[in-house]
């Protein structure tokens, strides 16, 4: 087995490399179902928002294929965004990007067809999923999530320390 690497960057890295194995065997499980590929996944620290009146905290890319997903998001976030990758694999990229920019244009988040359409989807889709996957999903994801909470707490911890630090020191100067 490999050593774990104690620097909060590789850990951080490995963990969200583990998110996005977990992430893609899951929806791998689903190509049965959907008979539509994989779509690329990117799992990131950073807090990123479909839209600011959508409560995912992630997005899809269509000329990439790609999810982005922040570690914080749950089962449903995730099968949100790869219900758009469903719905671009359908409509053909063309018409997808199309429309989702015409909405994205001219509609307030709750009402475009696209959005509605992946939250409906993307229900019906954790119903397909095995019970049993499903549950070991969410312990996994969890878990990785829980120690890039913890480095996460570190590295803030660390930074406020030193302002404060050098906030004394500057203040004892005057
Ligand atoms: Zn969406």
């Amino acid at each position: 087995m490999q050593e774990e690497p104690t620097d909060p960057y590789s850990r951080a890295m490995n963990l969200l490399k583990d998110m996005e194995s977990v992430l893609s065997e899951l929806l791998d499980s689903l190509k049965e179902k959907t008979s539509i590929e994989t779509p690329n996944v990117v799992v990131t620290m950073n807090d990123i928002k479909e839209d600011p009146d959508s409560n995912v905290p992630g997005r899809y890319d269509p000329s990439s294929e790609t999810i982005l997903l922040n570690y914080r998001a749950d089962l449903s976030n995730a099968m949100h965004l790869y219900s758009h990758h469903i719905q671009l694999v359908r409509l053909g990229a063309t018409k997808y990007i199309y429309i989702s920019s015409e909405e994205g244009l001219r509609l307030p988040w709750v009402m475009r067809r696209l959005e509605r359409e992946a939250d409906h989807m993307s229900t019906l889709l954790i119903g397909q999923l095995n019970p049993r996957v499903k549950i070991q999903w969410e312990s996994d994801w969890r878990a990785i999530a829980k120690s890039l909470d913890r480095i996460k707490a570190m590295i803030e911890f660390k930074r406020k320390w030193n302002v404060n630090y050098d906030e004394l020191r500057g203040s004892r100067s005057q």
